[in-house]
């Protein structure tokens, strides 16, 4: 089956009110997907994780010409062709431009064997996996983690038995809201934090030590991902697990991450490290590492059920949770793009079921995206 067209779509909401993390505040949302087009009607799914605009420029004037017309299981070959084709901006756009047409390709090629993904890459592992909530945000004036403990609870009756608040606005005050958590949560389930890049080395230090009670399964992203001194003073200051690489999107860039021994969990995300040829690759390198690999989410049911049917398929990893890794990420945010198709929320066990059906096991319309499309564009053959 050729590839026949290929259509962006760029979609955007509003949320009910402003929510933040520790480098700022945001109450609308943008994400990016892709469909490929194939011979028959059978259309495949993707996702790039940020600037839409500059990803959908860079599909239209350099990939497109390499996908349309070509086969949709030659999956690696179309990765070789594109990234020998990167020229000066080797990550980045780039890669989010890959990344979307890497998975997009991915699941027409497996609907068209009528297989899943993880079918397509060699097999699952495993049925279910245990889904962690990215939440609660900060709210705006005040202290930021007012109604964390009320919001955890409403998370708590969604089925998650594993929860990630964001932090990052003072030490002190990062301690009181994870001890907090911890009171409620009790320990049957499972506590990491999220900082997003927000602290100084010294901060996150400060804020590990007050946490450490806690605790914690992880400390995500304590502070910039391009700042490997520092996350490496960090690990060895730290007790606690650190976990990182959601914005990372080169080899060489996990590379030297996983190299300098800084992070115990490594997130890459489909929708920005190269689809699942760039996935892939990261994963073996990390099991090289010893490192347990699972996939970052904040976007899209696309992305969303793309990374179930990756992490289906990696290597399990006991972490020091009830379950083993990998775990799912799962945007328990308003985010009206990650229900198109029905509630993401885990079952009763706090696991999400893998979907068996063909590609990821989506069935998403364009109708279900139209009250969220800014713009539409089409490159056919
Ligand atoms: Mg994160």
């Amino acid at each position: 089956m050729n590839i026949t067209a290929i259509h962006g779509y760029h979609l955007a909401f509003q949320l009910p009110g402003p929510i933040g993390n520790s480098t700022g505040f945001f109450d609308r949302r943008e994400a990016f997907v892709l469909r490929v087009e194939g011979e028959g009607g059978i259309s495949g799914w993707g996702e790039a994780s940020a600037v839409q605009q500059a990803v959908s420029g860079y599909i239209r004037q350099k990939l497109a010409k390499l996908v349309l017309g070509k086969p949709a299981h030659e999956t690696g070959r179309r990765y070789a062709e594109m990234t020998e084709g990167f020229g000066y901006d080797r990550q980045g756009t780039a890669m989010l431009a890959v990344s979307a047409v890497d998975m997009a390709l991915h699941d027409a090629a497996a609907r068209e064997q009528g297989v899943s993904i993880a079918t397509l890459l060699g097999g699952r592992l495993r049925d279910r996996v245990p889904a962690y909530a990215s939440g609660p945000f900060f709210q705006p004036h005040g202290d930021p983690y007012r109604d964390f403990e009320h919001d955890a609870e409403a998370l708590l009756k969604r089925n998650f038995k594993a929860i990630k608040p964001r932090c990052g606005f003072t030490p002190e005050a990062d301690g009181r809201m994870a001890l907090a958590l911890r009171r409620l949560l009790g320990w049957g389930n499972a506590l990491m934090v999220d900082i997003n890049q927000g602290y100084t080395v010294a901060a996150a230090v400060e804020s590990a030590r007050h946490m450490q009670d806690a605790g914690l399964l992880w400390i995500e992203e304590p502070v910039r991902p391009d700042d490997i001194p520092g996350y490496l003073r960090m690990a060895e200051a730290s007790s606690t697990a650190i976990a990182g690489g959601e914005s990372l999107s080169t080899l060489a860039g996990f590379r030297d991450f996983l190299a300098a021994g800084c992070v115990s969990v490594l997130q890459p995300d489909l929708s920005i490290c190269g689809g699942y040829t760039g996935f892939r690759k990261v994963a073996a390198l990390a099991e090289a590492y010893g490192v347990p690999v699972m996939p970052h989410v904040f976007g899209t049911v696309v992305n969303l059920m793309s990374s179930l049917q990756m992490a289906a398929t990696l290597k399990a990893y006991r972490g020091g949770a009830m379950a083993a890794y990998p775990f799912i990420e799962c945007d328990a945010t308003h985010n009206p793009l990650m229900t198109l198709t029905g509630s993401i929320d885990p079952e009763k066990d706090g696991c999400i079921a893998v979907p068996d059906s063909p590609g990821i096991g989506l069935e998403l319309t364009e109708e279900q995206l139209a009250p969220y499309v800014t713009e539409h564009w089409v490159e056919r053959i």
